[in-house]
């Protein structure tokens, strides 16, 4: 059944229901609600004072309706409950007038005044309610009425395309599921809580299961193709690694080693390292390029920002001084004849590495002989820009690497098709930022820090609060901190802003005097929040701190603690909140993520959001967690299982859903 053939669905609707993203019956069955209103009628008496309930009423008097203002009206009547007289008033609803006659019972649903004797609607059932009833609330929008989403969803209820099951038979007897009909009956139209608790657990094992099934699926997949084994001497990249001016940490050569196996092995790669925030992923990805280079391959490392970028080629310049590797960068803010000069090097074999942004999956970017492909901060980037850049070779291998740090066991589980390294160690060395929580009458200490700081040489991050879909409020908000903090320091002290809206080129110069110690002070968004490494920066000042996920607020805190220096991180915010709190105790992000686990608090929390994963219409991995890996234990028995065997066309259905979705 196509929407159109649903009753009630006209253009107007048509377009209503795009907007929300609902373009097939299936999209309008699977949008769930995100609440239910229930409803009982009641007696009313003095306990329901302001609460909203709902009565049933006789009408006394035919409504009258004023017309206040444009827009505006006031429809009123008197009527009786329980053999009391009262008045009824709703608002802009005079429609309402011709339905509401003397002597029928309707329902009221609002609140009643005891003073006025009169009863507040915002909702008139005009076929009263006898028993409780159970109202679902759907997103909607504006001019889009919830009793018009539900009766259309009433008439698509039985259409029997959007009632495919994607559950196993065997596992919709193992857990005694509903059917898929009845399950979509009772989440749109439930007769009691039980149905509700039913189908919401029917739908959320549905989509975690077809989750970790494609999971499972492609881990099966992965792990049979092949490549060419790489060749390299050991001795070569040991030599390399003296050369560099630390020693590895045992976590880093621990995931190294594990990188250049599977280099060798004629299995693709599909690591994922996961590090938090300098733990020092960036130089194991460097020794991998250089492994590949050895093995007569090219290599490319794509980052998600242009600063980034170039912070990471100016230290592969860096740290391949002494080598013969030709090395370059591909932005989008290059020259037409820079670009061209790039790519026509690429395609003759002349640069054995590239590093850049998403400029580098263009169409137009063709290699030689790319063997590895590198995803620094994965979580920025989409599954499809990372597949399009996997398909610039034969069969690369593929490196990931993410600073979002998430609970191992979730990590396991998420990317469960991929292996996954974990970097659990810091380098040595490195001290503890000692974080703290301010509040604003608190500022002067912390300006007085700041101030100390930059008298010793050193320099500072502040960060201001933002709204993520207001850039407008970002600008202010940046803008009014410098603003202050000249003020505070009577512009003695070089203070920059960086925020999203500068070109790349001014970013770039910005970034660049920051790093010259030019600048003292960097007011910024959070577009420093990925990767940016300036080792002389010891305090990061993070205003509003309570708005941030506690997975942001620690990569954000990154920023600093690069070296031996002691390093401080501030978190300026008016509330107590036992979320912060966890930041001051502990450095660890896989610690704090965990913590955040538990904490179950509103927002990204440990940075799902960010992880790349894709979002759940139902369920949730916070709070679904042993829903999640049951589904795990089951996709995975499935996938050996005879009855998938016999129903090989399983996995189709499910690629034919993502194509949907
Ligand atoms: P991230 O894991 O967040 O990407 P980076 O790779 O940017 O971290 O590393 C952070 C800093 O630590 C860099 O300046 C890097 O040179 C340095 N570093 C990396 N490994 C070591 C090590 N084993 N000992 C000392 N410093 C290191
Ligand atoms: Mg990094």
């Amino acid at each position: 059944m196509e929407l159109t053939d649903i009753k009630g669905v006209g253009p107007k609707m048509l377009k209503n229901l795009h907007d929300l993203n609902i373009n097939t019956t299936e999209d309008l069955l699977t949008n769930f609600p995100y609440r239910y209103d229930i409803f009982e009628p009641v007696i009313l008496d003095e306990n329901y004072n302001n609460e909203r309930i709902a009565i049933n009423v006789l009408v006394e008097t035919t409504p009258t309706v004023a017309y206040i203002k444009r827009n505006f009206n006031k429809l009123q009547f008197r009527c009786n409950h329980n053999n009391k007289t009262m008045y009824a008033v709703i608002f802009n609803r005079a429609f309402l007038k011709n339905n509401i006659t003397l002597g029928k019972t309707i329902t009221l649903i609002g609140k009643y005044d005891y003073q006025k004797n009169t009863f507040i609607c915002d909702d008139i059932k005009l076929n009263p309610l006898i028993n409780k009833q159970i109202l679902p609330i759907y997103h909607t929008k504006k001019d889009f009425k919830n009793s018009d989403m539900r009766k259309i969803i009433a008439s698509a209820l039985d259409d029997a395309a959007a009632l495919k099951n994607y559950i196993p038979l065997s596992l919709i007897e193992k857990y005694e599921f509903p059917s898929k009909k009845q399950a979509i009956r009772m989440i749109h139209n439930p007769h009691d809580f039980e149905e509700i608790q039913k189908a919401s657990l029917f739908f959320k094992y549905e989509e975690l299961f077809l989750f970790m099934f494609k999971v499972t699926y492609m881990k099966k997949e992965n792990a049979n193709i092949y490549k060419e084994e790489k060749y390299f001497n050991d001795e070569d990249i040991n030599n390399f690694i003296k050369s560099l001016p630390f020693n590895l940490t045992n976590s880093q050569e621990e995931a190294l080693g594990l990188i250049l196996t599977d280099l060798k092995s004629n299995k693709k790669m599909n690591r994922l390292v996961l590090g938090d925030v300098g733990s020092g992923k960036t130089i194991i990805s460097f020794i991998a390029m250089y492994a590949n280079f050895l093995a007569g391959y090219q290599s490319v490392l794509m980052a998600p920002t242009e600063v980034l970028a170039k912070q990471h080629y100016e230290s592969a310049l860096n740290y391949f001084k002494n080598t013969n590797l030709k090395i370059s960068l591909l932005v989008g803010n290059q020259t037409k004849r820079e670009k061209q000069a790039v790519l026509d090097n690429l395609l003759n074999g002349n640069i054995d590495i590239l590093i850049g942004t998403h400029a580098i999956i263009e169409e137009n970017v063709k290699f030689y002989r790319l063997g590895l492909v590198i995803t620094d901060e994965q979580h920025r980037f989409g599954v499809k820009q990372r597949e399009i850049l996997k398909s610039k070779g034969e069969i690369p291998d593929a490196l990931y690497m993410s600073a979002t740090p998430i609970p191992r066991s979730y990590a396991l589980t998420l990317y469960g098709d991929l292996d996954v390294s974990f970097i659990t160690q810091k380098p040595s060395g490195r001290r503890e930022i000692i974080t703290k929580i301010k509040k604003y009458s608190e500022l002067k200490e912390v300006l007085t820090h700041i101030l100390n700081e930059i008298k010793n040489n050193h320099q500072v991050y502040v960060v201001a609060s933002l709204i993520d879909d207001n850039e407008e409020l970002d600008l202010k908000s940046v803008e009014t901190l410098k603003d202050k903090f000249n003020l505070a320091f009577k512009n003695k002290i070089p203070i920059e802003i960086l925020h999203g809206k500068l070109s790349s080129r001014e970013k770039e110069a910005i970034m660049e005097r920051f790093k010259n110690n030019e600048t003292k002070i960097l007011i910024s968004t959070t577009v420093i929040e990925v990767g940016v490494d300036v080792k002389n920066a010891t305090i990061m000042v993070i205003f509003d701190a309570n708005r941030f996920g506690l997975a942001t607020l620690h990569q954000l805190r990154g920023r600093v603690g690069r070296n031996d220096l002691a390093s401080y991180c501030y978190l300026i915010c008016d509330e107590e909140t036992a979320r912060l709190k966890v930041l001051e105790e502990s450095n660890d992000g896989f610690y704090i993520s965990q913590k955040d686990l538990e904490l179950r608090g509103e927002g990204d929390l440990f940075g799902i959001r960010q992880s790349g994963v894709k979002t759940f219409k139902i369920a949730n991995l916070k709070t679904d967690t042993k829903l999640l890996m049951q589904a795990k234990a089951d996709s995975e028995e499935y996938l050996n299982s005879k009855e998938y065997k016999n129903n090989l066309s399983y996995y189709k259905i499910i690629k034919e859903l993502d194509r949907l979705n």
